[in-house]
């Protein structure tokens, strides 16, 4: 069964446009899986702790026949390659990615929880959700159009296209 996934992508230390154009790069080579679209990548202050560097942040749209925890292994590896280190809740990273919905699906467990819990509340996930797809849902019924209404705004600045890389 070939399920559509969005996943989000973050980084904010060592060139983070790069590091999430790679990723972009990496996610469109996971085995069962194609990339549908991409979103702009949009610069955003920090979530948690201040003293750290904005955020560029993005989001891709999947079409996979991984199963969700299958996915999430492979985002964790991926955010490996890229050197990242757990410090710090909320800390600084050279890549961060989340799955953030997986079809319709919703998925409370250790390891998974889909829709993504900060989903609704965070501009910089909502903007590049709606870019990929206007009209997106969550299970629950609730329009990400109207969630990123109410959402707090955290001074989301759109960044230039990318030059394609050589
Ligand atoms: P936030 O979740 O608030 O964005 P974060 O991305 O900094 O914070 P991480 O340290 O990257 O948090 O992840 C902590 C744990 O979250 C992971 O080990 C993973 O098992 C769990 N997790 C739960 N739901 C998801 C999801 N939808 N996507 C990615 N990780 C998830
Ligand atoms: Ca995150
Ligand atoms: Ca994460």
């Amino acid at each position: 069964m070939t399920v559509l996934a969005y996943i989000g992508l973050g980084s904010n230390l060592e060139n983070p446009a790069a590091q999430l154009a790679r990723a972009v790069a990496e996610l469109a080579g996971l085995p069962g899986t194609t990339l549908q679209a991409q979103s702009p990548f949009y610069a955003s202050r920090p979530v948690g702790p201040q003293d750290q560097p904005d955020f560029v942040n993005g989001a891709v749209e999947l079409a996979t026949t991984l199963t969700a925890h299958q996915l999430l292994d492979h985002l964790q590896s991926i955010e490996q390659a890229h050197g990242r280190e757990r410090k710090q809740h909320w800390g600084p990273r050279t890549l961060d990615l989340d799955l953030l919905m997986y079809g319709n699906e919703t998925i409370h467990d250790e390891r998974l929880t889909v829709p993504h819990a900060e989903l609704p509340g965070r501009d910089f996930v909502l903007q590049p959700l709606l870019d990929l797809n206007p009209g997106l849902t969550l299970p629950d019924g609730q329009r990400i159009q109207s969630l990123r209404r109410q959402c707090p705004d955290n001074q989301l600045r759109r960044l230039p296209a990318q030059p394609a890389s050589h």
